[in-house]
Parts: structure tokens; C-alpha cells; sequence
């Protein structure tokens, strides 16, 4: 039985626990290690039980304790080569052994978990989200998203389980107070993906069978739970896919501070 489970969620520091019946893994570590901790001891999990860290992009939100945490306890970590480039400097020295490097596209192995990266737009070096596969299911963690593609959409497309970024209300970006080239960035080709076009790509999720999604990466600035869940709620069922019945729908936790 594999599982999906955001740890902490959005701009302000992003960890996703993956577990198979033998294996769990973490999916970036951007917050401290110590709150790492305890969220995992609060899944019942422990850090030694952890076989690796999979890197989505070098963003501080992503990657903050990557590099502590596999120092302290010799935790494999998984990234890309521009990402590997990208962001050594700042999660410090990780000793050769400790190091995989992975290739977009192909597949690789952390204990039973068959993972794969997939491209995402993003405006990182070379930034990715990863479909997992373990005991015949497919499960999907994509998040800082710029914009959908079909492409991307089959990356997506039959998972069971899907933690699916659902960054911002387009009308509290727009008169929020950001910057004009911040809103710009988040609401362009390589920012974020708004609540409308995640609650599009939900709908069409759970139209082709997914079962279980988990709205993520919320901003604390310029979304709130509820509208992402409602917009969410309301996509998914005009495709007459009822929400509680057919499919679970939920928001992780934000770590808003
Ligand atoms: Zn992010
Ligand atoms: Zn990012």
C-alpha cells in the first residue's frame, strides 16, 4: 500500500513523505530538520527509516535541511545534474557516497518504490516532480508549476493519488501586495499554478480515475484554503465526479509563519 503525505506545504518550506509497504522516502526538505522530525514522528515514521531525499529544484523552500539531513543520518539524496549544480551551495558538502544523480525520464529505485522524475515549467535550473510506483499504484507529487501542458498532464494522468499545486486566487494576486514583477513571475509561463487551472487539471484527473488529491503548495499571501478547495469542488463536479463519494479531496497543511 503506498501513501502519500505532505508533510509541510507552500512558500515557506515544502517535505512530502512517500511510503510503500517496505520503503519510505521524503520528497525535498525545505524546512528545518528538526520540524522534520517531529512531523515524521507524528506519521508514526523516524528519520532513520527514511532511504532518501528527492529533490524537486534548488528553491530555498525545497531544499533548506537536504543537506543537514544527509550528513547527520547518512541519507541518500536524489537530484538531477543542473540541480546537483544548482543548489550545492547551499545545502553544503554531501559526501560522494550519499550522492545519485537521476535523469528525467528515467526510472530508478529507492527501496521498492519505482520512482521517475517528470520536467515541470519552473523558473529553476531544471526543475521536476515525480510519479512513484509501488504495489501496481501510481502516485504523483507536482507542485511549482508555471503553467499545465498536455504533455504534462500525461506525466499526471493515472495516478491514484496526486498532491497537485494549487498556488493562488488570481483576484488576491492581483490586489494583493506584491511587487508587479513578483506577480508577474507567479502568475506566468514559469511561476505558479493558479487555483482555476489546478481545480481544471483536478477535474480531469478525477475524470480518468484518480482517487485521492491533495491540493498543495497554497500561498500565504494570496490564496486560502477554502477557495482552493471550493474551486476545486466545484470543476471536479461538473464532470459529475462527486467529491467524498468518487474522490477525496483535501488542502496540506501550509507552514505559513
Ligand atoms: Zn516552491
Ligand atoms: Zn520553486
Amino acid at each position: 500500500m503506498q501513501t502519500l503525505q505532505p508533510l509541510f506545504s507552500g512558500s515557506s518550506g515544502n517535505a512530502v513523505l512517500v511510503e510503500s509497504k517496505e520503503s519510505a522516502l521524503l520528497v525535498d526538505a525545505g524546512v528545518s530538520g528538526r520540524k522534520i522530525i517531529t512531523a515524521l514522528s507524528e506519521n508514526r515514521k523516524s528519520i532513520s527509516s527514511i532511504s532518501g531525499i528527492l529533490v524537486t529544484h534548488e528553491h530555498s523552500d525545497h531544499i533548506q535541511s537536504v543537506g543537514s539531513l544527509s550528513r547527520k543520518f547518512h541519507i541518500p539524496v536524489y537530484a538531477n545534474e543542473k540541480t546537483w549544480e544548482a543548489m550545492l551551495t547551499n545545502v553544503g558538502e554531501v559526501p560522494p557516497s550519499l550522492r545519485r544523480t537521476i535523469s528525467t525520464g528515467r526510472n530508478f529505485s529507492v527501496g521498492d518504490i519505482e520512482a521517475c522524475a517528470f520536467s515541470i515549467p519552473h523558473d529553476a535550473a531544471d526543475p521536476v516532480g515525480y510519479n512513484f510506483m509501488a504495489c501496481g499504484k501510481k502516485v504523483t507529487v507536482a507542485t511549482d508549476i508555471g503553467q499545465m501542458s498536455e504533455k504534462l498532464f500525461l506525466s499526471l494522468s493515472g495516478s491514484a493519488e496526486i498532491l497537485l499545486e494549487s498556488n493562488y486566487d488570481i483576484v488576491m494576486l492581483q490586489k494583493g501586495p506584491y511587487p508587479v514583477p513578483l506577480k508577474r513571475r507567479i502568475s506566468g509561463p514559469f511561476g505558479h499554478l493558479s487555483n482555476r487551472e489546478s481545480a481544471l487539471t483536478c477535474a480531469r484527473l478525477a475524470s480518468v480515475g484518480t482517487k485521492r488529491i491533495i491540493l498543495g503548495h497554497l500561498s500565504c499571501e494570496n490564496n486560502t484554503p477554502r477557495l482552493a478547495y471550493d474551486i476545486a469542488k466545484l470543476y471536479i463536479e461538473e464532470c459529475g465526479v462527486l467529491v467524498d463519494r468518487d474522490v477525496s479531496l483535501s488542502v496540506a497543511p501550509r507552514s505559513c509563519i
